[in-house]
C-alpha cells in the first residue's frame, strides 16, 4: 500500500471572478521510503500541493491518504480535514523559521516537548538528530550565531526529530549558494528513511535530478509527467518538460521514414539522423528533443550545419549557441569540449548521436 496517496485532488483559492484553480485533479502515490520531487515553474502549484499534504490547506475535490488514514476528503459522503498537528508530517521551508531566542538544542527539542516524551527521551533524541546533521558541537549556540547553511541543517534536524510519517520540503535550498546547496543535498539524502516518504518542492532541476527516485513535473496545477530522473531526461513527454529538464533543445524536423516501431529517420536542414520515439509519428512534421551534449563535431559529408552565434566558456567545455531556431523562440545550443576553440560566426558541422521525438499531444 502506498504510504501517501493523492486521488484527483483539486484546490481553488478565492471565489467568483478572483478565484484561481491551483490544483486540477492531481493523483500521486508515494511508496514507503520514496523520494519524489515536485518540479515546475513558479505558480505551477507545487507549494499548494505540499501544503495540502501537510494539512495547511484544505481541498475542494478528491482525497488524500497517509498510511491507512484518509486525512483530507472532499467527497460529499466523507468530507473532513485532519489538522496539520494530527498528521505526523514535518515541513522544511526555505526560510528556516528557527526561534531566535532559543538555543539550537531547544529549537530541535521544541516539537518533542509538545508531546509526551520524558526529559531523558527528549535529550537522547535531540542529540541523535544533531549528530545526524553533524552539528553536535553547536547545541548551545543561538540561531543568530550560525551560518545560513548551519541554520538550514538545524531546521532539518527539527523536522526529523519527531520521527514524522512524511517529510516535506519547500524549496529548502533556494537561499543557499552552490557549495552549501550541495552540502545540504548530501544531508537531505542521508536523512532518508526506508519507512518515510519525502516530497521535495523545487524549481531547480539539478536538485530534483540528484535527489529523487521519481520527479513529478507540474504545469498549471497538473502533473504533466511522473517518471524517474533518467526517463524524464531521455523521454520527455512534452516540449515543456524537455525545456525544463533536458537543456531545452526542441526543434522542428521532418519524418523521412520509420526504421522500427520505436525509431524514425528524421531530416533537419537536409541532415538525416535517427530519433527514438514512443510510438511512430502520424504526421510528417515532428518536434524533436536533442540534448546539448548529444552532438559532436564531424568531418563527414553528411552533417547538421549551424552557425555559432555565441560562446559561453564553462571551464570543462563550451556552451555554444547557434542560429538554429528552437520551437519556443530561443536557439539550439550544444556543448563542445574545452580543447576546441569555437568562435562567433564559425560554421559548425555537427553529428547528432541521440534524439527523442516529443509525443504528439493526446
Ligand atoms: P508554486 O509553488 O509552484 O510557485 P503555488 O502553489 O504557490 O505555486 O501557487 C499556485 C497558484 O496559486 C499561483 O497562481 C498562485 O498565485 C496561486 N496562489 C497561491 N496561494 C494563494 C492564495 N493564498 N490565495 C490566492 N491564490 C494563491
Ligand atoms: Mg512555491
Amino acid at each position: 500500500m502506498a504510504s501517501v496517496s493523492l486521488r484527483q485532488v483539486h484546490k481553488t483559492y478565492g471565489s467568483g471572478a478572483q478565484s484561481h484553480h491551483a490544483l486540477r485533479g492531481v493523483s500521486l502515490d508515494l511508496a514507503d521510503g520514496e523520494f519524489v520531487a515536485l518540479l515546475g515553474p513558479s505558480g505551477s502549484g507545487k507549494t499548494t500541493l505540499l501544503r495540502t499534504i501537510a494539512g495547511l490547506e484544505g481541498i475542494d475535490g478528491g482525497e488524500i491518504q497517509i498510511g491507512s488514514d484518509v486525512v483530507s476528503s472532499a467527497l460529499p459522503s466523507a468530507r473532513h480535514h485532519v489538522p496539520p498537528e494530527g498528521r505526523q508530517v514535518s515541513v522544511v521551508f526555505q526560510s528556516h523559521a528557527l526561534w531566535p531566542h532559543m538555543t539550537v538544542h531547544d529549537n530541535i527539542a521544541f516539537p518533542l516537548r509538545q508531546g509526551a516524551s520524558s526529559a531523558s527521551e527528549v535529550g537522547r533524541r535531540v542529540l541523535a538528530a544533531l549528530a545526524a546533521v553533524e552539528l553536535g558541537d553547536l547545541a548551545q549556540r543561538f540561531p543568530g550565531q550560525l551560518s545560513g547553511g548551519q541554520r538550514q541543517r538545524v531546521a532539518l534536524a527539527r523536522a526529523m526529530v519527531g520521527a514524522p510519517r512524511v517529510l516535506l520540503f519547500d524549496e529548502p535550498l533556494a537561499s543557499l549558494d552552490t557549495e552549501l546547496r550541495r552540502d545540504m543535498m548530501r544531508q537531505i539524502a542521508r536523512a532518508r528513511r526506508s519507512d518515510m516518504p519525502m516530497v521535495y518542492v523545487t524549481h531547480n532541476q539539478e536538485e530534483a535530478l540528484a535527489l529523487s527516485d521519481r520527479i513529478a513535473v507540474l504545469a498549471h496545477g497538473q502533473i504533466v509527467q511522473l517518471d524517474s530522473p533518467a526517463m524524464l531526461c531521455s523521454e520527455p513527454a512534452s516540449a515543456m518538460v524537455a525545456a525544463f529538464v533536458g537543456g531545452g533543445n526542441v526543434i522542428d524536423a521532418k519524418v523521412l521514414r520509420a526504421l522500427d516501431p520505436h525509431k524514425v529517420l528524421l531530416s533537419l536542414r537536409g541532415y538525416e539522423f535517427i530519433a527514438r520515439c514512443r510510438t511512430l509519428p502520424r504526421t510528417a512534421d515532428v518536434q524533436v528533443c536533442i540534448s546539448p551534449s548529444a552532438v559532436s563535431l564531424t568531418t563527414q559529408a553528411q552533417a547538421l550545419e549551424v552557425r555559432c552565434t555565441f560562446v559561453f566558456f564553462q571551464g570543462s567545455g563550451h556552451l555554444v549557441e547557434t542560429d538554429l531556431p528552437r520551437c519556443n523562440g530561443s536557439y539550439f545550443s550544444c556543448v563542445l569540449p574545452a580543447g576546441l576553440q569555437p568562435r562567433q560566426d564559425d560554421l559548425l558541422r555537427l553529428q547528432v548521436h541521440d534524439a527523442w521525438v516529443i509525443p504528439a499531444a493526446s
